[in-house]
């Protein structure tokens, strides 16, 4: 009997079949040079977006008859590939991928065929917008205001620190409908199409980490901006819930994309060990070295492990929010260790850039605050746990 690679064992032939023709497409369009050239001269690769999409690769999370494979396990070899290939790519598919995973989930047939055959051509990229100046860990605070005029809803508010917001067609706005009950039963999300609408103010673009180039990180205020009432998402007052099932979705799409980002850093670190000479041997020979390589691999294979497992929880129907706050937790935290440890490999090369490993480093930091702090995850982790001891349900 032939024997089995891992990839085998872990995924479907036709998972892997599609793994391997994204990784041979972004090998064609040479998409770590084009990474390279983002960090030097900071341009938004929407183009590159774009052609993944028409060659297929966006949006598998979509139901068959939207074009999809209609599992989210695609959408996470996706993210995960880009991570690994082109970081601001990966960036732009995050959201994006959010939000159309969010319209598919939750829309009417008349907005999912408005909003998901573009999306899914990456002709246009979407965003999700949460976060508030006075509402960031603390969700259920946000203060946007959605009120009804007629057949349209008058939106009133600021969102922070959104990806891809200044750049976004389409953009899934969390607002308070009910203001007189708690959040839970008066939030409502809109679907908010740019060009359309007035009102709609990019503040700023976000400066983080001294720079993020080839990516948006927006401050957006909405004065009045009318929106029509058929643009709301999944009914009315229904936002929390739809807010609840669309992080589940982003903390392990997220996660799936640190797993990728980490993976050319570890390359990067096992190389140079071996060719780096001092004391007149290879430095790879130093446990204090090959240990460091050694925990690195452990923690990040453990973090696609997790990130698999929980993909295909949530494939099967599962409500896997525990699952998918470890996934982000245990991603972020292994790819921090694996660009913490490559800049100590490289030593004072390491801080330089003539490799990437400081600005992985940097990444590696930025990642354990957006899709909900890591402080946040385990807080839901312990949560979750006391719960199901509450409930006799000790399968942990
Ligand atoms: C790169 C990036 C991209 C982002 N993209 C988006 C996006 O596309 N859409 C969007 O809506 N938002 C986005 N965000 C916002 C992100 O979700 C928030 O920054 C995050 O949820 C934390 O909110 P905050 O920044 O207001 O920090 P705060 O909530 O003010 O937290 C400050 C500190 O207090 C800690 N803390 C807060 N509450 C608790 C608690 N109960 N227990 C223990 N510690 C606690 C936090 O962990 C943190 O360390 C993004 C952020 C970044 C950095």
């Amino acid at each position: 009997m032939k024997k089995k690679n891992k990839e085998e064992i872990l995924f479907s032939v036709d998972e892997n079949k599609f793994r391997e023709a994204l990784r041979a497409f972004l090998e064609r369009e040479d998409a770590k040079k084009v990474e390279q050239e983002i960090y030097e001269r900071d341009f938004y690769p929407r183009e590159l977006y774009g052609k993944l999409g028409e060659e297929g690769f966006l949006a598998p999370v979509l139901p068959i008859e939207y074009g999809g494979r209609g599992k989210l396990v695609y959408e996470a070899i996706v993210a995960e590939e880009l991570g690994a290939a082109c970081v601001p790519l990966a960036w732009i598919h995050s959201t994006s991928s959010y939000a159309y995973a969010t319209i598919a989930r939750y829309g009417s047939e008349e907005q999912k065929s408005r909003y998901l055959p573009a999306l899914k051509r990456g002709a246009k990229i979407g965003a999700i917008a949460i976060t508030e100046p006075e509402a960031g860990s603390d969700v259920m605070r946000i203060n946007t205001r959605a009120e009804q005029k007629g057949d349209a809803y008058v939106i009133t508010g600021e969102k922070r620190n959104i990806t891809n917001g200044s750049q976004a067609d389409v953009l899934l706005i969390w607002t308070i409908t009910n203001p007189e009950v708690d959040p839970v039963e008066g939030m409502s999300v809109f679907i908010v199409e740019r060009g359309s609408e007035e009102g709609f103010e990019v503040i700023e673009d976000y400066k983080l980490l001294g720079g993020f180039p080839g990516t948006v990180n927006s401050h957006l205020r909405f004065d009045e901006m009318r929106v029509p009432a058929e643009n709301m998402l999944g009914g009315a007052n229904k936002g929390a819930r739809i807010l609840f099932d669309e992080l589940s979705v982003e903390r392990l799409l997220y996660a799936a994309m640190l797993v990728g980002e980490a993976r050319p850093v570890l390359e990067l670190a096992v190389g140079y060990s071996m060719e780096r000479e001092q004391f007149g041997t290879s430095i790879s020979r130093f446990e204090g070295i090959s240990f460091k390589i050694a925990d690195m691999v452990t923690r990040l294979e453990a973090a696609k492990l997790m990130v698999y497992h929980t993909t295909r929880l949530i494939d099967t129907g599962f409500d896997a929010e525990k699952e998918s706050a470890m996934s982000k937790l245990i991603a972020s935290e292994a790819f921090y260790e694996v660009a913490h440890n490559t800049v100590q490999i490289l030593g004072g090369r390491g801080l330089s850039d003539e490799y990437p490993a400081e600005w992985a480093f940097r990444m590696a930091r930025l990642s354990m605050i957006p899709a909900g702090t890591n402080e946040i995850m385990r807080f839901i982790v312990q949560r979750e746990v006391y719960k199901e001891f509450k409930g006799k349900k000790r399968n942990i």
